[in-house]
């Protein structure tokens, strides 16, 4: 058989608001002593984490409680998750809040099963590893990382991400609890809405895009752009809420089958150096690379402009975004070491005329 396109994503999604208080009831009944992962504050301060642990103690069940994910977390963090779950004898893991607690959650849960560190499962090119039962939780509406097999993990010496994704790691289960989003403040939402619309437009865009994606992602962009103007300025309308959240999970499928393009690629050096949020750093950078693109894939650059009705840069400022790079206080030296980093990486070169470093930076110094 001709197995050129697939679709795979063995998680199963559940919409339900309020669900948060009922999540014992879909992790197996065998779990007894469960690694909550979340970040430092949000979680706690909105009261996320403690709905989780009654719910748990309501069906006998141990919260171990890993509040210390950092944003864009290190290896090392999700290595110390790890760690505590093996010491605490942990069989399921539930991971609470945005990206970067996902992430790091993720790589704990396939780390503490095979009980290889973290530093090593990156050196490793086994990709049949197991992982703990994983539950995912995003409280933003953007990675889609509860439906993705990648977790995103900083080196902050070398200034990039890496990657960890085994056939296994996607999450068990992914609780889409919009309610959790409305705590999101203006700024995070507009961030985090614009990473959504950058997976769907990059994994639209890329040389990995089939026809599965290219529905998902067109209908993730329709349902971002009448949503997202929405959210950023009406936090607690909860339709246009749900709405986002289920639009990220879509576009996080997609990247989960196209990986994303040179926008995400370049976009690390813009967080890891610059101290910009990933969604910020995307939405600055998305328009150029799109334009790139239009030179090799017009029908569908211009499917995007006219969903948008705009191009995407001016989409972008519409929300409220600087779209300029040089007023984040980038100069050139840092343009072109962030090419050279990006240009190595794998989504770059699955981006429609594979820019080489010297291309980039003549798109970033347009
Ligand atoms: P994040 O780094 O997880 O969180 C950003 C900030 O938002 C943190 O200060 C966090 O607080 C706060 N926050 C989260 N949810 C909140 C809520 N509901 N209310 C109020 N504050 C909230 O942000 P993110 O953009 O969702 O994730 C970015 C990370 O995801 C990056 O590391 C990126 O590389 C990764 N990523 C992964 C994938 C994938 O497929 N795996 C795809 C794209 C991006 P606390 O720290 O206190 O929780
Ligand atoms: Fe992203």
């Amino acid at each position: 058989m001709n197995n050129k396109y697939k679709y795979f994503i063995p998680t199963k999604n559940i919409i339900a608001r309020g669900g948060l208080t009922a999540i014992a009831e879909i992790l197996p009944n065998e779990c007894k002593n469960i690694l909550l992962v979340t970040g430092k504050h949000s979680a706690k301060k909105f009261g996320y984490t403690d709905k989780i642990i009654s719910s748990l103690a309501s069906t006998n069940k141990n919260t171990f409680l890993f509040d210390n994910v950092e944003e864009d977390p290190s290896v090392e963090t999700a290595d110390a998750a790890a760690n505590f779950a093996v010491k605490n004898n942990c069989s399921a893991v539930i991971g609470l809040g945005g990206g970067s607690p996902l992430d790091a959650a993720k790589a704990a849960a396939i780390s503490a099963a095979a009980k290889i560190p973290v530093p090593e499962l990156l050196e490793i090119d086994e990709k049949s590893i197991d992982k703990l039962f994983f539950i995912a939780v995003p409280t933003t509406s953007g990675t889609g990382s509860e439906v993705t097999q990648y977790s995103l993990l900083s080196d902050r010496v070398k200034k990039t991400k890496l990657n960890l994704a085994t056939e296994n790691s996607f999450p068990d289960i992914a609780l889409l609890d919009a309610e959790l989003t409305t705590s999101m403040p203006e700024n995070l939402t507009r961030n985090t809405g614009v990473d959504a619309l950058s997976h769907a437009i990059e994994g639209y865009l890329t040389t990995k895009a089939n026809p599965f994606t290219n529905l998902l992602a067109e209908s993730a962009i329709v349902t971002i752009t009448r949503n997202i103007h929405k959210v950023i300025y009406n936090p607690y309308d909860i339709n246009a809420r749900e709405k986002m959240l289920i639009a990220s999970n879509i576009a996080g499928r997609v990247i989960a089958h196209t990986g994303t393009s040179a926008c995400h690629a370049l976009g690390y050096y813009l967080t890891l150096v610059k101290n910009i949020p990933h969604g910020l750093a995307n939405a600055i950078l998305l328009g150029r690379i799109v334009k790139w693109i239009s030179k090799f894939s017009p029908e569908k650059t211009d499917t995007i402009k006219n969903i948008l009705n705009n191009t995407v840069d001016d989409f972008i400022s519409s929300l409220g975004i600087d779209v300029s790079l040089f007023n984040y206080g980038v100069n050139e030296n840092d343009v072109i070491k962030m090419a050279e980093l990006a240009a190595v990486r794998s989504s770059t070169m699955a981006t429609p005329g594979s820019p080489s470093a010297e291309e980039l930076v003549k798109l970033l110094m347009e």
